[in-house]
């Protein structure tokens, strides 16, 4: 069985927080049928209130003081900071831990689309290096998104993976030439042609006047 990793449980936290519109207790994380199963979660993380904090939500204890303090970089005075709702000043303390969290997902799931598309290389050419790899919808196919959109919102590695399958990898040079094909083929003519035609710089002169 595969093991289960603490991303794995601050996602699953993440989603049931989502889904019930505050931070779940187990009772209700367990209600709505998730995985990891809450013991899980609590023997992966050490505890309820530990896997909650590191998901960056409401736990218990911060549910029991009041008010929170306020952090010291916050553009609130103490009467507004005292105003927010308990989720808010929540996102105020946890936002940079929050956004380090976005990120580590977001590289995550590039890391591992640049891996699909090193796996597969350039459908045209030996072209093999992800940074120049790009995802290019089938003719015909139907488009959803864009794959890198999909990752920028992190979205879960099923739907990209439903994208990619409606898509063939090219390189950056082989994904210009197709679309130059496409724009060549609507006039009715091909590219060498049309340089022959309307492409004549023989009498040109460009370097000097
Ligand atoms: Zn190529």
């Amino acid at each position: 069985m595969a093991s289960t990793s603490p991303t794995d449980c601050r996602q699953a936290l993440r989603t049931a927080a989502d889904r019930l519109g505050e931070s779940p207790s187990k009772a209700q994380y367990e209600s709505l049928g998730l995985t990891p199963a809450s013991a899980t979660i609590v023997r992966t993380m050490g505890g309820w209130n530990a896997a909650k904090e590191a998901a960056g939500l409401e736990t218990a204890a911060s549910r029991g003081s009041r008010v929170q303090s306020k952090p010291t970089d916050v553009d609130f005075s103490e009467e507004a900071w005292a105003e927010l709702s308990v989720d808010q000043r929540w996102h105020y303390r946890h936002r940079e831990q929050n956004a380090t969290q976005t990120l580590d997902k977001r590289a995550k799931l590039r890391a591992w689309v640049y891996g699909l598309k090193r796996e597969r290389g350039c459908t045209r050419c030996s072209e093999s290096d992800p940074v120049c790899l790009d995802f290019h919808h089938r003719d015909g196919v139907e488009k959803t998104a864009n794959v890198s959109e999909l990752v920028s919102n992190e979205r879960s590695r099923d739907t990209i993976r439903a994208e990619i399958r409606r898509c063939d990898v090219l390189c950056a040079n082989c994904h210009r030439k197709e679309h130059a094909h496409y724009r060549f083929e609507r006039l009715d003519i091909e590219p060498s042609a049309m340089v022959a035609e309307f492409g004549d710089v023989s009498k040109e002169r460009v370097d000097s006047d």
